[in-house]
């Protein structure tokens, strides 16, 4: 399953800002983030081990 994640601070309260068709892929949408308004191309993370590895290197910066 894959985890679309906000590039910012890690977010995963992020959803599509305009109605596209379904067919689009995630890139091809405007994606907002509900924790720090991030507009933009979201993050996407095939696995949840790889969505908390980033989330881990996040932290640090
Ligand atoms: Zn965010």
């Amino acid at each position: 399953m894959e985890i679309i994640a906000c590039p910012l601070c890690g977010s995963k309260n992020t959803h599509s800002m305009i109605t596209t068709p379904a067919r689009l892929p995630y890139f091809a949408r405007g994606y907002t983030c509900d924790d720090c308004q991030f507009k933009g191309i979201p993050l996407i993370f095939s696995s949840e081990k790889i969505y908390k590895k980033f989330l881990h290197i996040l932290k640090r910066t």
